[in-house]
């Protein structure tokens, strides 16, 4: 039996161990501090606490840390990691720096079972779900490697964060928290294929931002390259996303990767245009990411600028993601647990 991560433990799960060790309860907070602020290694280095009590935690409890594997570094300075876990799976994690935010894109999954025809993690398949320590502990990992502070979390790494659904909630509220990273909910942001019923009770149990790759305007071509739209298709999806508990000002984004000849046409642009009118929102054009797998194939920039302006006109609001880190397959959907074997 390994020892309980400490990170695996909500605030109250904290307080409750401690409180089995006879501790007080604001010794979790200087746990959280040192765990999550000062992003320390070992409990040798958490020097408020006495060393009776680290000596106790060392013996009782485990802090993980991960093995970094690789980590390759783009000419637009995005950089990937290959992290190793405790039990020698392999995820990633990409870093953005921009000059108005620092994005981390985390994963939530060894591996995906979603089948997504155009993406690189799923040919894989699901591993496991990441704890919740294993999630934050890549916010913890790279913060330790790199000079900026990450100001931006998306969980658009490798894995259906949705499918994971304890485990992302409890990672956001310790994102969000105060005492551990402080983030708002506006700087988080979690992506998902489209589970319908999990879209339905995260809206009734967070507030960070939600995004959903709709990547079709159509059930027929949707359900080819998504094979979860057969279960929750077009109709149902929209209609949680039309019921879904947003805040005044708050939108949903959809991401919308665009494939050459396949979902780039007039009629796709229309089809948008009707599907989401009633739905506060904006769309996020992705033209795809060519790797080995697939046969899809990269759209012309100039066609995701024209849909990006016909889509406009259509009164919806459309941005385009040119995605980071596409030289070290860092992009979206060419994250890999070992890329390497995948190319
Ligand atoms: N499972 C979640 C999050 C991971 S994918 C989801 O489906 O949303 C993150 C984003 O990358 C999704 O919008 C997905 O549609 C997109 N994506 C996947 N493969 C891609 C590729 N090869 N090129 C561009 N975007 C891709």
């Amino acid at each position: 039996m390994h020892a309980t991560d400490l990170k695996n433990l909500s605030y109250s799960g904290l307080v409750s161990l401690l409180s089995e060790m006879g501790e007080k309860p604001y010794r979790a907070k200087q746990l959280w501090k040192w765990m999550y602020q000062k992003h320390v290694k070992s409990f040798d280095e958490m020097t408020d606490l006495s060393t009776s009590l680290r000596n106790r935690l060392e013996k009782n409890c485990a802090l993980i840390n991960f093995k970094l594997v690789q980590k390759l570094i783009s000419k637009d300075k995005s950089e990937k990691f290959l992290f190793e876990l405790p039990d020698q799976n392999t995820i990633e994690t990409v870093y953005m720096p921009s000059p108005d935010r620092i994005t981390l894109c985390i994963s939530t999954q060894v591996g995906c079972r979603m089948g997504c025809k155009f993406c690189l993690t799923t040919q894989q398949g699901l591993m496991r779900n990441l704890s919740a320590g294993e999630i934050l502990n890549q916010v913890i990992e790279v913060q330790r490697r790199v000079d900026q502070k990450i100001t931006n979390i998306v969980m658009m790494g490798m894995g259906e964060p949705l499918e994971n659904l304890e485990n992302v909630i409890q990672a956001i509220d310790i994102l969000r928290s105060p005492d551990a990273f402080n983030l708002s909910q506006r700087k988080i942001t979690v992506s998902t294929v489209g589970l319908v019923p999990a879209i339905e009770e995260f809206g009734k149990r967070t507030d960070v931002n939600l995004a959903i790759s709709l990547n079709a305007s159509t059930d027929l071509l949707r359900s080819q390259i998504i094979p979860i739209n057969r279960k929750y298709p077009l109709q149902t999806l929209l209609d949680a996303c039309r019921n879904y508990p947003l805040k005044p000002q708050r939108k949903i984004t959809f991401e919308y990767v665009v494939f050459k000849d396949l979902n780039d046409s007039a009629e796709d642009i229309k089809n948008l245009g009707t599907m989401l009118k009633d739905i506060p929102c904006k769309i996020n054009l992705i033209p795809f990411n060519e790797h080995k797998a697939g046969s899809f194939q990269r759209p012309l920039d100039q066609t995701v600028i024209t849909m990006q302006d016909a889509l406009k006109q259509n009164g919806i609001n459309a941005t385009i993601r040119y995605s980071r880190g596409r030289d070290i397959l860092a992009a979206c959907g060419q994250l890999a647990s070992q890329s390497a074997n995948l190319q």
